[in-house]
């Protein structure tokens, strides 16, 4: 079974390759049971980074006049693959959301994307195709990388600000306008559908994951890859290594570094190839910066100790005396902040000083590890 069509699907094209929501198994007494009982038969997890069970999620939210929010925006810059999904497939994503609209007993959804996104035009003309029981309204969400983050959309469409709220509530509890709401990864929509129109048996037995590979591979892009292949299997997949490689990024700019290409990948979006002739720690810092100036800036892990760590690396591949500040900060981010922003950050920077160590020695020995000397 393959998620991914090989050019766009308008919706006949979709109805012919996936078939046509079964709705009469899930409509009168029991449907909502049954349908939500077939997610959890089906083993579904969220595809957006979380790795919650969707039944359980589904469960939590069912209230009358709930709400359901598909988030497509995808903050991670390393991750392609929502967007791919709602390019190719958007009547996919769209029967997932009305499944799960059905499912909770909402009377209203969003599908949320980044302004100016280019999967715009497909996803309206996949609306403009349908007539929906639950009217579908989307949302431009500004480009920022903490926006995605489901209480950001909450809270962008409740006052028009997409920042991340904190913990508690959650959005099942009270999410956009006080309203109990779902907020599901488009993927996981799309995945919510394939569990109705193959059955959970078959859908368990054939399901594939979406990985985007980007770096040193000789095909970057979405690859659709079995759960928990290998990172060697899904390099594989996207062409195999396209020169020497030295590092692997798993799971996006929040995600881990390492070497070693016999690991396992379940519920990753992401995958960040390093050559051997790059330089792990100042990709880092790059991606450190990148993150402390992304951040929403309302907590003291986001304001104070993600710059200051960015800063750290930055000095630390110059040469600087960096390594022992960058040893007592780093844990200091982890479960501070309201939202895991700090924490993907903190799970980043610590993984590069593992992975790199030789290169982190090398930089403090002499401001200049072999990949740079390599280059002078
Ligand atoms: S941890 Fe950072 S990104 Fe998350 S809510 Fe606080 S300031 Fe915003």
């Amino acid at each position: 079974m393959s998620t991914l069509p090989p050019h766009r699907l308008d919706l006949a094209g979709h109805r012919r390759r996936n078939g046509v929501v079964p709705w009469v198994a899930y409509h009168g007494d029991g449907g909502r049971d049954r349908l939500i009982e077939a997610v959890e038969a089906a083993g579904l997890r969220g595809r957006g980074g979380g790795g919650f069970p969707t039944a359980v999620k589904l469960r939590a939210a069912r209230a009358r006049r709930s709400i359901v929010v598909a988030n497509g925006c995808e903050g991670d810059p390393l991750s392609q693959k929502d967007a791919v999904l709602l390019a190719l497939s958007p009547h996919l994503v769209l029967d997932g959301l009305q499944l799960a609209a059905h499912a909770i007993g909402a009377t209203e959804a969003v599908l949320c994307v980044h302004a100016g996104s280019p999967v715009l035009p497909s996803v309206a003309a996949a609306l403009a195709e349908r007539d929906d029981r639950v009217p579908v309204r989307v949302a431009e969400v500004p480009q920022r990388y903490v926006a995605s983050e489901e209480t950001a959309l909450v809270h962008y469409l409740t006052a028009g600000d997409a920042r991340p709220l904190g913990k508690w509530p959650r959005p099942a509890e009270r999410g956009v306008r006080g309203r109990p709401t779902l907020v599901d990864n488009v993927d996981t929509l799309a995945q919510l559908a394939l569990v109705v129109l193959l059955g959970p048996q078959h859908y368990r037995a054939a399901r594939t994951d979406l990985v985007t590979v980007t770096g040193a591979v000789r095909r970057p892009g979405v690859v659709e890859v079995a759960p928990g292949a290998s990172i060697a299997a899904t390099l594989a997949a996207a062409g195999g290594e396209a020169e020497p490689v030295q590092a692997v990024l798993v799971g996006g700019y929040g995600g881990t570094w390492t070497s070693d290409l016999r690991g396992g990948l379940s519920g990753i979006a992401a995958v960040y190839v390093l050559p051997a002739r790059a330089c792990g720690p100042a990709y880092t810092a790059g991606v450190l910066a990148f993150l402390a100036a992304e951040s929403a800036r309302q907590c003291g892990p986001c304001m104070f100790g993600l710059p200051a760590i960015a800063a750290d690396f930055a000095e630390l591949v110059r040469g600087g005396p960096s390594a022992t500040r960058l040893a007592h900060r780093i844990p200091l981010l982890t479960g501070r902040g309201a939202c895991a922003h700090p924490d993907g950050a903190a799970r980043l920077a610590a993984s590069a000083l593992r992975t790199f160590d030789a290169d982190v020695a090398a930089h403090l020995a002499g401001g200049r590890c072999r990949v740079l000397e390599g280059v002078a």
